[in-house]
């Protein structure tokens, strides 16, 4: 690759299988593209059933030993993951940029966010602690321990190539379980970056496996396999559904990080400055393709048109451009089909009544580029009210009492994340209660840390990512009963 790389041997182009790089075993290949400039940054081996069944099975074997160390060893490999990604944050950043497109100072954001995972689950691991519980006869005793769930499928998302991966493979390599890993086939290099990493690090052979190829066949061999007995996924609902599905005839326990629909809520006596600064981050980072971005910005009547002038006006010193490239800050969406949804979403909109303030078009960059946008007026009937737009589209919808702030804002059947801005101490608490999701951003725009349990509620999902309760995903309970003392 031409990556300016002070590492080259980070920019893999195999898969890890069993400590091993590997390539698909017809030999076949998958081209990975750069978003901004469309140009084919190398390949990936296009992998299947075959290869899933021994990467699995390379897991297994890999599994006694592996949850047999204490979890003190275990943290001191982990340690050395996350120094050698801290240490390697600037190549793992120009890999990142490059295969999904996010300006190069939010990929490397995101190194540091991924990275933290690592570094958090390595520590919280030493304190996976059971309980005794007081007999229920005079000659019981019990006791509960936590013991790792097994061998991990982690099936990850292109919007984060990293830090999804640390997110989930952390803290089951932290409780003891071996991970097979398929990564978005938009971004595979950051997960094979990650994998590199880890064999220097000193994971020992089957631990960690890495496969990239046919999402239907692996994540089919993955949820049929009875050796997995955990997947974790990050995606679309669409497909958490199918993998729920898949998954039932091996009874797996499941994490699922769906979509989201986040309202992104000012009312009349918040700091609108503040609000639109929150709301910037919220919406625009990584151009609007998270799924805790801000979906659905609902002003209230009195302060909505000063609310829509700032963030216009905001929008508008946007830099939008190649990530690689100097300042900057809005990148390409991840490819056409992304542009298309946009565009349908604004022309949705504009029909049904809704006004352009700011964008609204294709970027003049071309190829995956399209304007910041701001929409005025929009209301319920619109795509944007019920669908994850995931592109730089902020909808602005007007209410006028606190009660229709929360009916509009739970009118959806996701529940990933909601903002708001207010002041007013019992407002904010009816407001954070009554709100349906797992996560509330109250006066700010940004809610992931690795310390907080990161997940959703209705159809985005169950299982907790990130802090203490992040653990939890990969154990299972063992109640020890003893009788005759
Ligand atoms: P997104 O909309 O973010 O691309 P997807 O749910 O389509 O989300 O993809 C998330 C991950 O799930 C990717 O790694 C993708 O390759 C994988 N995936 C897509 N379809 C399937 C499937 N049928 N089985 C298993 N994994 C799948």
């Amino acid at each position: 690759s031409q990556l300016p790389l002070k590492d080259p041997r980070l920019f893999r182009q195999q898969a890890y299988i069993n400590g091993k790089w590997a390539n698909a075993d017809s030999g076949k290949t998958i081209d990975v593209t750069n978003p901004a400039t469309g140009e084919v940054l190398g390949t990936i081996p296009n992998m299947g059933t075959a290869e899933t069944r021994r990467a699995i099975e390379a897991a297994n074997a890999a599994w006694p030993a592996w949850r047999k160390k204490t979890a003190k060893e275990r943290a001191n490999i982990l340690r050395k993951w996350f120094n050698l990604m801290m240490e390697n944050q600037d190549d793992l950043g120009v890999i990142l940029t490059a295969e999904q497109g996010k300006p190069l100072a939010e990929a490397k954001g995101e190194i540091a966010y991924g990275a933290s995972f690592v570094e958090w689950f390595a520590e919280e691991a030493k304190r996976v602690y059971g309980d005794t519980i007081p007999g229920h006869q005079a000659d019981k005793r019990i006791v509960v321990i936590k013991e790792p769930v097994g061998v991990v499928g982690a099936i990850t998302p292109w919007n984060f190539p990293n830090a999804m991966i640390t997110r989930k493979c952390a803290p089951a390599l932290a409780a003891g379980c071996p991970v097979v890993i398929k990564p978005a086939t938009e971004t595979p290099y950051s997960a094979f970056a990650l994998a590199e990493l880890a064999e220097r690090a000193g994971f020992p052979a089957g631990v960690i496996n890495i496969i990239s190829g046919s999402a239907r066949e692996i994540g089919g061999e993955l949820t049929s396999n009875p050796i997995v007995r955990k997947i974790s996924f990050t995606g679309s609902t669409e497909v958490g559904k199918i993998l729920l599905k898949q998954s039932a005839d091996t009874v797996k326990k499941m994490s699922m990080e769906l979509g989201g629909n986040a309202a992104f809520i000012v009312f009349d006596d918040a700091d609108l400055d503040a609000a639109v600064e929150g709301a910037m981050m919220s919406k625009y980072r990584n151009t609007g393709q998270t799924c805790v971005c801000a979906n659905r910005i609902l002003v209230q009547d009195k302060v909505y048109d000063t609310f829509a002038q700032k963030l216009a006006a905001a929008v508008a010193k946007l830099k939008v451009g190649d990530g690689l490239k100097g300042e900057t800050q809005q990148g390409p969406l991840i490819n056409m089909k992304a542009v298309e949804k946009v565009e349908e979403h604004v022309a949705d909109a504009v029909k049904k009544g809704a006004k352009v303030i700011a964008g609204g078009h294709r970027h003049a960059l071309g190829g995956s580029f399209f304007e910041p946008t701001v929409l005025t007026g929009v209301t319920t009937e619109m795509a944007v009210a019920h669908e994850e737009t995931f592109g730089p589209v902020a909808p602005l919808f007007r209410f006028k009492t606190d009660e229709d702030a929360l009916k509009l804002a739970n009118d959806t059947e996701f529940g990933l994340a909601n903002y708001f801005y207010a002041r007013d101490l019992g407002r904010v608490w009816r407001v954070a209660e009554g709100l349906e999701s797992g996560i509330i951003g109250i006066n700010t725009g940004i809610i992931s840390t690795e310390v907080a349990p990161f997940g959703g509620v209705k159809e985005s999902g169950f299982g907790r990512e990130g802090s203490k309760y992040g653990m939890d995903d990969f154990l299972v309970i063992k109640y020890l009963c003893m009788g005759g003392v």
